[in-house]
């Protein structure tokens, strides 16, 4: 990994690192142990461009891909830019997504499998084969829908960005493989 201070300094600022086992870098279950309270500071959608080179999966096989930072989480840059289109319409009607999980590396990711397989970290929630997780390959992503009206918001309006719930049992676990209006800063 080669995140700038910078990227480090948000990461830092805005949740605990992706290693703990307390955190939510599962497959969500987790999620609201880290969920922003309606006091915190952090309705701001946070968005580094730095690109970072990374190695992701797709069907258990390395993949080069770019990453960016965004809510301190590194996200694969094109879903990046399809998630802060709809980040910023959803702030617009009062609503502030945030990410919880993005782009996974193979240690996290055999991390959160171990957890799962040893049932010793993670609250032994369920986490995909490393090399298999589409957390890997770039294209989920984890948000916080136990926050307010975000669940409801995301279903009415995901599918226009191109998001889709995947996992029928996480309601916070969405993908993007193309579709949506365009756009997003990041270039
Ligand atoms: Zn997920």
């Amino acid at each position: 990994m080669s995140r700038s201070k910078w990227s480090w300094a948000i990461v830092v600022a805005s949740s605990l690192s992706a290693f703990g086992c307390t955190t939510a870098v599962d497959d969500g279950v987790t999620d609201e142990e880290t969920e922003p309270t309606a006091s915190s500071t952090s309705e701001e959608l946070t968005v580094s461009c730095t690109r970072h080179a990374e190695t992701g999966y797709v069907s258990g096989s390395a993949k080069a891909l770019t990453a960016v930072t965004v809510d301190g989480k590194l996200v694969e840059e094109h879903t990046a830019n399809a998630y802060i289109v709809m980040a910023q319409a959803a702030k617009k009607d009062g609503i502030y997504l945030k990410v919880v999980s993005g782009f996974r590396s193979m240690a996290e990711q055999k991390y959160l499998y171990g957890c799962y397989t040893h049932c010793s970290c993670n609250s032994c929630n369920l986490a995909a084969k490393p090399g298999y997780s589409n957390h890997q390959s770039g294209h989920a992503l984890d948000l916080n829908t136990s926050g307010s009206g975000v669940a409801h918001w995301l279903s009415l309006h995901a599918a226009h960005y191109g998001f889709k719930r995947t996992v029928p049992s996480e309601a916070w676990h969405y993908e993007w493989w193309g579709g949506g209006p365009g756009g997003g800063p990041c270039h």
